[in-house]
């Protein structure tokens, strides 16, 4: 049997950080080790702005980063911008940490470089959705500068591929469907057709104000587009309730109450999230299981909601919640309360790459959320693959995605 332990090349010699490491078998990346090969490490970062096309998923404009380092490598990461349209500040922003905090360090000191964002600069370790996206985007652009210097997809270093496939879902067309809630059947019978299993709407509109409490006459309308699409399609397409916050805790009771009967998905943030006893008080109530987390940011959010019993569907977003690291530690918490996670995804092509590498690795992965538009394929050279109501992960090194110049070129933001 051969032994890994011998080096196979003076290259190889170089990442033994001592003769006796070598002899137990620790092979140290070359990066731990002052005495070996010079460290790599983070030269630059660029900020690329560019404009979505209609119809936006992800927001209208999207925000990447280029990290360079003095290897040639280069790992891209995304600045989810939801529904922002000025980001001058948030480019600052991500200039700023890089300027202090990660150029001419190692992009492989993840949880050094995450620590020093979060803890000094970062409204000293307080979590917000202002600056947790920005290191979010700069902690997978590291990974994906690791992915590429060890060859292997992310995944491949956080545990290993645990799922050859990822069940995918997205928003049901709801066009026409609250006049007509026949119509949702009949949609339901298309999504079916297609390979989807799972699809989710949100008939409480507008998502503004909130929270408050809707007359009984709309939720028994929402209650019979439930009932056409159970008539339609049966059990074969799983239904959430994509609600964003709408409702008051009493008025999230009384809605689960009546829409019960037609055992939905989930209850996606039935109340807002920031008051996790509330939540908690709404999921103690009904037997549909309680969704939340896209708003929720850090181990020390999601500990919250997992603690109190809140939720038991976790919809961390990985490119705002801390990145690839910190998802993949909630992913680890909620593991241990028998929570499942379904990630997230109202985001630009990169943020859903880092998501499908979380995925991909994560036992207690249930389903991804698959929010897209054309750009998002069109933008790589090899788009992701989807089909059948699955997601292919990407075998590629790091995020598994590389850029198309000539899209990025053709959508830069030029106002
Ligand atoms: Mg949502």
């Amino acid at each position: 049997m051969r032994d890994n332990r011998q080096p196979k090349c003076e290259h190889d010699l170089q990442r033994c950080s001592t003769i006796q490491a070598y002899a137990a078998g620790i092979v140290f990346p070359n990066h731990w080790h002052p005495g070996a090969r010079k460290k790599m490490r983070v030269t630059e970062i660029k900020t690329i702005l560019l404009d979505n096309i209609k119809p936006y998923r992800g927001g209208s404009k999207w925000l990447f980063i280029q990290l360079f380092t003095d290897e040639g490598l280069v790992g891209l990461g995304e600045r989810v911008t939801g529904h922002a349209t000025n980001l001058n500040s948030q480019i600052s922003l991500l200039h700023d940490l890089c300027d202090r905090f990660v150029i001419g360090n190692s992009p492989f000191d993840i949880e050094k470089i995450w620590a020093a964002m979060y803890g000094t600069l970062h409204d000293y370790r307080h979590p917000g959705l202002d600056s947790t996206p920005a290191i979010s985007a700069i902690e997978m652009a590291c990974w994906d500068i690791i992915g590429k210097a060890t060859n292997q997809p992310i995944y491949n270093l956080l545990g290993g591929k645990y799922h050859d496939k990822l069940r995918a879902y997205a928003y049901m067309p709801t066009e026409g469907v609250w006049e007509n809630p026949e119509k949702a059947g009949e949609i339901a019978q298309a999504l079916v057709a297609e390979g989807n299993t799972a699809c989710k709407l949100d008939p409480f509109m507008p998502y503004f104000p909130l929270p408050r409490d809707f007359p009984l006459k709309t939720i028994r309308h929402a209650a019979k587009i439930f009932q056409c699409i159970r008539d339609a399609v049966g059990d074969e397409l799983e239904i959430g309730i994509g609600t964003h916050g709408q409702f008051s805790t009493a008025g999230a009771i009384r809605v689960a109450s009546i829409l019960e009967e037609f055992n939905p998905f989930w209850f996606e943030e039935p109340v807002p999230p920031e008051n996790v006893d509330e939540m908690a008080r709404v999921a103690a109530h009904t037997s549909i299981p309680i969704a939340s987390g896209e708003r929720l940011v850090t181990k020390y959010e999601f500990s919250q909601l997992l603690i109190k019993q809140a939720a038991q569907i976790i919809q961390l977003d990985v490119g705002q919640c801390g990145g690839i690291l910190e998802s993949k530690k909630i992913a680890g918490m909620a593991e241990a309360h028998y929570a499942m996670i379904a990630p997230h995804m109202y985001v630009g092509p990169i943020s859903a790459a880092a998501a499908i590498q979380l995925d991909t690795c994560s036992p207690n992965f249930l389903i991804q959320e698959y929010n897209v538009n054309d750009l998002h394929s069109e933008i790589f050279v090899e788009p992701i693959k989807f089909e059948n109501g699955y997601i292919t992960p990407p075998t590629g090194p790091g995020l598994g995605v590389e850029l198309d110049e000539k899209v990025v070129a053709r959508q830069l933001t030029r106002d």
